[in-house]
């Protein structure tokens, strides 16, 4: 029996999709301005775990996670600039052009990480006919308002606003805000959508609408992409929990008050990657970016970095992290290879072990995904598995098997050999083809031939082409 804590509830809950065998589940994606930081890498992770674990039970899982290409402002109170046109100006690109680099780079580290990708990764800016639909259901409800071409949210109208947040808006403190903007009624209302002239600046990316041109809010955004792709009501909503006060209260607002149902059923709410203690950022500037540590330590490790630890539970990013990562990757990869390397034996005992590592792994997982106690279950099957390698070789095998596919399911992949991603694969080949290059020059045509030989002899192939030497497999 699964158990889900719902930050709604702010209970543990039983978890049962609402149609029979399917999930259906929305992660709030990235504001694709700048590099995927550790912190954002930690929280795509973790929902990876989650669909992975539904997958491994037997559900079928719709996963629809967005990228918001335009309307987040770097200011809450709508006062700010859009992060993207900003970003856009000062690398002084087209914010189009910003986006569909950010969105490739996104993939790249996505990939290496070995999270799965969405069956859905809308950008905010797809749906912009649906999102201008539903604000003309807002206004018509008497929800929203609209000054001077832009479009709000009257918080006051929707019942039980702060449902989620559970939070007292307190007015008084909000309108102490220096930055607020003149024309919202409450400092709590909400853009739905911003008139694209602001002052002498006209917004890049920008609109038709029946209030004159413009843009959208970013809450409203995902209300309508997990409407669009996954219904009115869906069961499973995840973010970060810098999203509870007023992200989600927002998106909550504006779908439930447009269609009148539940929008959804359970709300799930990563932690943070500190740094310092300080949550890891990028308008604060104090991150470490996914990439980075990609190509220093490799996919692998990064992910064992992030894995160990619960959905729930704050990680302070420091060396340790990734030096413990390393020493759970050679522990697996030197039991794997013991698998490999025993002849096998006559006993049979660990036929029990296997039996009990995925009961305990599984209790672990319907609690609330306790990836910190399965992971501690696979590290004493390890342990089982290196004092039982006289075991027989078919159950020797099917340990392997059944552990390669625990640690799949936390989304480490073991079946690449040793954890060489393709980076590190063409890094490699650099450096052979360079040393090849180098034995040539010195006219060490010996040295150069078996380093071509060798390579061909292992199915990879080197030409030499005009713009230098290029390799291929065979
Ligand atoms: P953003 O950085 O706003 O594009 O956020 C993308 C996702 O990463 C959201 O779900 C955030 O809640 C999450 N996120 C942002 N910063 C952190 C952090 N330091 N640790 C964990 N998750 C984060
Ligand atoms: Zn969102």
């Amino acid at each position: 029996m699964l158990k889900i804590y719902n930050t709604m509830t702010r209970e543990k809950e039983v978890f049962n999709p609402l149609e029979e065998g399917i999930v259906k589940i929305y992660t709030c994606g990235q504001t694709v301005y700048d590099d995927v930081h550790i912190g954002n890498a930690k929280t795509y992770s973790s929902w990876d775990v989650i669909i992975r674990y539904l997958r491994y039970k037997g559900y079928k899982v719709l996963h629809v996670q967005n990228f918001t290409d335009v309307g987040h402002l770097t200011d809450d109170a709508d006062q700010g600039e859009d992060k993207i046109e900003k970003r856009a100006r000062e690398r002084k690109i087209n914010p189009w052009e910003l986006v569909d680099n950010q969105i490739e780079e996104y993939w790249h580290v996505i990939d290496d990480l070995n999270i799965n990708r969405p069956n859905i990764s809308p950008r905010a800016t797809s749906l912009i006919p649906e999102m201008i639909d539903i604000i003309k259901i807002l206004l018509e409800k008497g929800y929203a308002y609209e000054v001077e071409s832009n479009v709000y949210y009257d918080v006051s109208k929707f019942k039980d606003y702060t449902k989620l947040s559970k939070l007292k808006l307190d007015e008084e403190s909000a309108k102490a805000r220096v930055d607020q903007d003149p024309l919202k009624k409450s400092p709590f209302d909400f853009a739905l959508w911003l008139n694209a002239k602001k002052g002498d600046q006209m917004h890049i990316m920008r609109w038709n609408s029946p209030w004159g041109e413009g843009y959208p809010g970013w809450h409203l955004e995902c209300s309508v992409m997990s409407m669009k792709y996954l219904g009115e009501t869906i069961d499973i909503h995840c973010g970060g929990i810098d999203h509870i006060p007023t992200h989600h209260p927002n998106e909550i607002a504006q779908a439930e008050a447009a269609t009148g149902k539940k929008f959804v059923r359970t709300w799930m709410h990563a932690e943070f990657i500190t740094l310092n203690g300080k949550k890891m950022s990028k308008s604060l500037g104090n991150y470490v970016t996914a990439r980075e540590l990609i190509d220093q330590h490799g996919g692998l490790v990064v992910r064992m970095g992030l894995v160990p630890g619960h959905y729930r539970s704050a990680v302070d990013w420091n060396p340790d992290v990734i030096a413990n990562a390393k020493k759970n990757v050679e522990r697996i990869q030197n039991s794997l290879s013991l698998i490999k390397d025993s002849p096998g034996g006559t006993k049979t005992n660990l036929n029990q072990a296997i039996e009990e590592v995925q009961k305990s792994f599984e209790e672990a997982m319907d609690d609330d995904f306790n990836t910190p106690k399965a992971f501690a279950t696979i590290h004493d099957f390890i342990k089982q598995i290196n004092s039982s390698l006289d075991n027989k070789k078919d159950i020797l095998n099917k340990a392997r098997e059944v552990l390669v596919e625990l640690l799949g399911v936390l989304g480490l992949d073991f079946t690449k050999k040793k954890g060489i991603d393709d980076a590190k694969i063409d890094g490699l080949m650099e450096l052979i083809i360079s040393l090849r290059d180098k034995s040539r020059k010195e006219k060490n045509y010996e040295l150069s031939d078996e380093i071509r030989e060798k390579l061909r002899s292992t199915g990879i192939q080197i030409e030499d082409t005009e713009d230098g030497p290029r390799w291929k497999m065979s």
